[in-house]
């Protein structure tokens, strides 16, 4: 049974989290939450007779994808320049010689077509910081930056243009 996504229509979509008392009965009728992982709509979906197992259920809400994406950012008194190494439509791994620290929030421009206007995320906060690469979360879009950001999503994993969304 394929799951797709009721705004965008997209079959790449992951098993979320159950949240709250309400899902909990509901999963025990076979009602399951899902997140689509390129528009990031949550919704619940009938798997009749299906049961997944704990442990299988990530907690993180969007699978990363490995990539190589030049990126600018600045924010207070911070400006750098670095390589997203893996990303979602909501977090990425960046790695940058620029030192940030934990709950740091920056404005990102992610170059990732040749010839057109870097993908602008509004709005990043610093999430983790390893030697090896900072995880960040993006918090705010402007216009249809995040729908941008999940055509080029789609495009890495090979899926078709995915349906523009209304608003
Ligand atoms: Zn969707």
């Amino acid at each position: 049974m394929t799951i797709q996504c009721p705004q965008c229509s997209t079959d790449y979509v992951r098993r979320a989290h159950r949240e709250g008392v309400l899902e909990r009965f509901a999963s025990l009728v076979y009602i399951y939450p899902f997140r689509c992982q390129l528009c990031t709509r949550r919704f619940r979906v009938l798997q009749w007779g299906i049961r997944y197992a704990k442990q299988l259920v990530d907690r993180r809400q969007f699978e990363r994808i490995p990539a190589r994406v030049l990126v600018t950012f600045s924010g207070d008194r911070i400006s750098g320049e670095g390589v997203v190494t893996n990303l979602s439509v909501r977090n990425c791994a960046l790695q940058t010689a620029t030192p940030l620290s934990e709950g740091a929030l920056l404005q990102m421009r992610l170059q990732i077509w040749d010839r057109k206007p870097a993908v602008t995320i509004e709005q990043a906060a610093v999430r983790s910081v390893r030697p090896s690469s900072v995880g960040l979360q993006f918090i705010e879009f402007q216009g249809g930056e995040s729908h941008r950001l999940g055509q080029f999503v789609s495009g890495l994993l090979g899926l078709p243009a995915f349906k523009s969304i209304p608003g």
